[in-house]
């Protein structure tokens, strides 16, 4: 063990470890990428959290730069939860739900608690948590905060930043601080405080007002976003001022979350869903605007393509027995209400369906559970390609996550497959059809010399497709090292450089999750990318309490 492992595991109550096979294991995530920490830590409180922190920041102050990286189940896709100094891993211990308030619906947790686990518990008093990544059985709630995760019912409900109200976040230095939306009064408090903590909030605040215009402008036209930071979000024209939106989304580049409130929201389980089957995407693209008009938003529409049900066909066909008729439409989406109240579901669902007939499109009603049920599997078969390999040709998260305005879906469409049969690649689509966020991954396998350059090749021409269209790189899985070279570009040098800024601000010696978000070139990934990929990590377990 070196003498920065031998002095930590004597200080901290978790354990500390660098041995190989740890280190390796902790060295890929759900993305393509692969860099192998230092050390691993598997911090017991946030004691441990607040030690190694102070004793890095004392070590960069004397110039020598250990980086953390904080990490949840490490389902990232975008190699956010890979690091080559510290690794701080979270579900081991720090994995508890603290306190539930059933009236309010407010929950306080810990940020390794299993996002599936909280949701079950949620269920059993009524609630939930709307923006569940599709990956929440094997991911954590702190991953989810930091990379804003969205899913499914974002539509509706908004994504993760709508729903956490406050933080407990390690600063860089060791220091915690709890953040929460602050009146004028509070925020000129914190702003008197000789700490580090008031050195933050003093720059944010000149930061924001040095920066009003290019802040405002930087709205991107999408009704989700996980690429940047949320400086847009901070301070309210009433004075009022909270760094919550801030962290949430920053992957571990601006602290270490280590408690979290959140607000949970009255479940209804009892829905309508139609399964609507388009075969023209213009029309689809025009009902879809259309049925997310309505008085009462519908909670999902998700939707797979025809190439997905076509490689479902071919190579597990029994998923789709009694489900879908050949030959498949375009594009299936499908349609879900969950007003609490009865006769508005009612209501907006037929409205649903007027619209379809008078688009001439073929649909299918269901409100009974086992029946529903059956719908969203052709929308989870999405899992099959993911998992899908031959030999070493794998499905790859490298274009999976773009965005765009949603009268530009079908344009986005249409250019994705140009694109993909340019590189005589074939491409199955899913996603979120009522945000025009689709998901894809193209088959490649990294042990061959061309596909890796061919990987390179789609990830830009991909992100310029999704930036022309006046999209966002990132609906919901945020930046990572994948799509951080595009930061500058997507928003411009302006708002690049109030990013910068902020960054400086929270981490001046870069030991916060360096290499992610913030100042990274496609030279600097280039050399990082695996030679094989797989997801085996996901079904291992760590030591747990
Ligand atoms: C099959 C599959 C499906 C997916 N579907 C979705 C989806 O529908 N929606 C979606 O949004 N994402 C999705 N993802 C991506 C990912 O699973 C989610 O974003 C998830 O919330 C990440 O959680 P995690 O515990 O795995 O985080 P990790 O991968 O461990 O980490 C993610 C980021 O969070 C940071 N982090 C973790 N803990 C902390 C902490 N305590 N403090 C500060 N930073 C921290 C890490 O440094 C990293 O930057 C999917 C991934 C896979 C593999």
């Amino acid at each position: 063990m070196s003498k920065v492992a031998h002095y930590l595991q004597e200080h901290l109550s978790g354990r500390v470890t660098a041995a190989q096979p740890i280190r390796k294991y902790f060295s890929t995530d759900g993305g393509v990428f692969e860099v192998t920490p230092s050390l691993v830590i598997y911090p017991k409180n946030e004691s441990d959290v607040r030690k190694t922190a102070r004793f890095t920041w004392q070590l960069a102050e004397r110039g020598r730069v250990i980086p953390i990286t904080s990490r949840g189940m490490g389902t990232d896709q975008a190699g956010a939860a890979v690091g080559s100094g510290i690794m701080m891993v979270f579900p081991a211990h720090m994995n508890r739900i603290l306190e539930f308030d059933g009236g309010s619906g407010k929950v306080t947790v810990e940020p390794g608690l299993l996002y599936g686990k909280l949701q079950q518990t949620l269920h059993t008093h009524g609630k939930f948590l709307p923006p569940y990544p599709s990956s929440m059985e094997f991911s954590s709630i702190g991953g989810a905060i930091a990379n804003n995760a969205a899913g499914e019912k974002t539509l509706k409900y908004g994504c993760t930043r709508d729903f956490v109200k406050s933080l407990r976040v390690v600063l860089a230095n060791g220091e915690v601080i709890e953040t929460r939306r602050l009146s004028k009064r509070e925020l000129n408090k914190k702003m008197g405080l000789t700490s580090f903590e008031g050195e933050i909030y003093r720059t944010v605040d000149a930061i924001i007002e040095d920066n009003k215009k290019v802040i405002e402008d930087s709205k991107l036209s999408v009704s989700k976003n996980s690429a940047g930071y949320d400086i847009a979000d901070v301070k309210h024209k009433n004075g009022s001022f909270d760094l919550t939106p801030l962290i949430v989304g920053s992957q571990g580049t601006l602290g270490i979350v280590t408690e979290a409130e959140i607000q949970s929201v009255p479940h209804n389980p009892k829905t309508s869903l139609i399964a609507a089957f388009f075969d023209d995407l213009a029309v689809a693209e025009e009902a879809i605007a259309k049925i997310r008009d309505l008085s009462s938003i519908p909670s999902a529409m998700e939707m797979v393509d025809d190439s997905l049900l076509n490689f479902l066909d071919k190579h597990n066909p029994n998923e789709l027995k009694g489900l879908v008729e050949k030959p498949f439409s375009k594009l299936i989406v499908l349609i879900e209400f969950d007003d609490a109240n009865s006769r508005v579901q009612k209501r907006m669902t037929k409205k649903a369906i007027k619209i379809l007939s008078k688009m001439d499109v073929k649909y299918q009603l269901e409100t009974e559970e086992a029946e529903k049920e059956k719908l969203w599997s052709i929308r989870h078969s999405a899992a099959a390609v993911i998992s899908h390999s031959e030999g070493n040709t794998k499905a790859l998260p490298i274009v999976e996550d773009g965005i765009v305005p949603e009268d530009k879906f079908h344009q986005y469409i249409v250019g994705v497959n140009k694109m993909f049969e340019k590189h005589g690649l074939d491409v199955a689509f899913w996603g979120h059809a009522g945000n025009a966020n689709i998901h894809m991954q193209p088959f490649l396998d990294l042990s061959q010399v061309g596909d890796r350059q061919k990987a390179f090749k789609i990830i830009d021409e991909y992100y310029n497709l999704v930036i022309s269209l006046g999209g966002s790189t990132s609906g919901e899985h945020s930046d990572g090292r994948l799509r951080a070279p595009y930061l500058k570009k997507l928003y411009g040098e302006p708002l690049y450089t109030v990013f910068q800024k902020v960054k400086q601000a929270f981490d001046p010696y870069d030991l916060l999750n360096p290499g992610v978000k913030m100042d990274v070139s496609i030279d600097d990934i280039k050399p990082l990318l695996r030679h094989e990929y797989s997801m085996d990590h996901l079904g291992h377990h760590l030591p747990r309490s």
